[in-house]
């Protein structure tokens, strides 16, 4: 049985403005396949796996019941960071934006300094360049953001490529935390041998589920903070599922993402209380699922795309 869901995004995400995505429903539950429409079937064969792994096989036991997450505070004025710090269901970590093209260092610092004022002393500040900076670039202002910051958790995919993040390593004290560089399942292993990064972040459909993630941290020797492709809160369950397995759990986890969606096929979302997310398992529910199931177009898209991406993976593991 398969379900398609067309969301609207309440702001534009990578360029897009509604999240498409299909739910599988098997033995273990359901299971949320929603690779980016962009990609070809060969990119969507691991997020196939994922989907398939929630709802066939499930997901190994729990070591903690809930998971903290961070807010995520987007390229904006100091005013609005503060607000959405203090409004963030008591997230003790907060992700802000930096390097957005057009804006000088003196923003990402008032931002910063208003982010912190917000969060208090003991709370966590990391910042997220999204491969925006040359490594000349980063090593100048990682120094000048962590003191705006009153310190700095890590710096999260400061340039774009793997080679960079392993020079700027070498030229900052903070950490470095590799995103973007990790897209396939080769890729943390080449974060790891370049030593290119002190923080793995990981999505579960990427990489082709949980157990996969869960052999990858194992392998690669260094802290993960599992992070969301946006997805549905079916989606959201397996990172929680990966964080809540992980034998360590030093940093908090992007996982409040359900509430960049106007909607979610469950009742009871995923989203954070007292800046965690509990460790459960939502179902799909027929009247949240009734007011975002895409239209037949939609259905018969998916369809066709499910049936390719399931001959990859045949042929892959026949
Ligand atoms: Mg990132």
């Amino acid at each position: 049985m398969a379900e398609v869901f067309a969301i609207p995004l309440r702001t534009r995400f990578r360029g897009i403005t509604v999240r498409e995505g299909m739910l599988l429903r098997g033995d273990a539950g359901w299971g949320e396949f929603s690779p980016f429409l962009e990609y070809d079937a060969r990119t969507s064969a691991p997020w196939l796996a994922a989907a398939r792994e929630a709802a066939f096989d499930g997901w190994p036991a729990p070591v903690r019941s809930s998971v903290p997450v961070n807010v995520t505070v987007p390229a904006c004025e100091p005013s609005l960071a503060a607000s959405i710090v203090r409004s963030s269901a008591g997230c003790r970590t907060a992700k802000v934006k930096v390097a957005e093209q057009g804006q000088p260092v003196a923003a990402d610092q008032a931002r910063l300094e208003a982010v912190r004022d917000a969060l208090g002393p003991s709370g966590q500040v990391r910042i997220d360049a999204n491969g925006g900076w040359s490594t000349d670039e980063a090593a100048a202002r990682i120094p000048l953001l962590d003191r705006a910051a009153g310190g700095l958790e890590y710096v999260e995919q400061p340039c774009a490529s793997v080679e960079e993040l392993a020079a700027v390593r070498r030229r900052v004290s903070v950490p470095i935390a590799a995103d973007e560089s990790i897209r396939r399942a080769s890729d943390p292993y080449r974060v790891r041998d370049l030593a290119a990064a002190d923080i793995a972040v990981l999505k579960v459909q990427p990489l082709g589920g949980v157990r996969a993630c869960l052999r990858i941290a194992a392998e690669i020797g260094m802290p993960v903070v599992v992070s969301s492709a946006v997805e549905s809160s079916i989606g959201i369950a397996a990172g929680v599922a990966l964080a809540a397995a992980l034998p360590s759990l030093p940093h908090a986890c992007g996982l409040a993402t359900v509430q960049l969606l106007s909607g979610d096929v469950a009742a009871g979302s995923l989203l954070p209380v007292d800046g965690s997310v509990a460790v459960r398992r939502p179902s799909v529910d027929p009247a949240a699922l009734q007011r975002v199931r895409a239209g037949e177009g939609r259905r018969t898209h998916w369809e066709r795309r499910l049936a390719e991406v399931a001959a990859v993976l045949e042929a892959q593991h026949p």
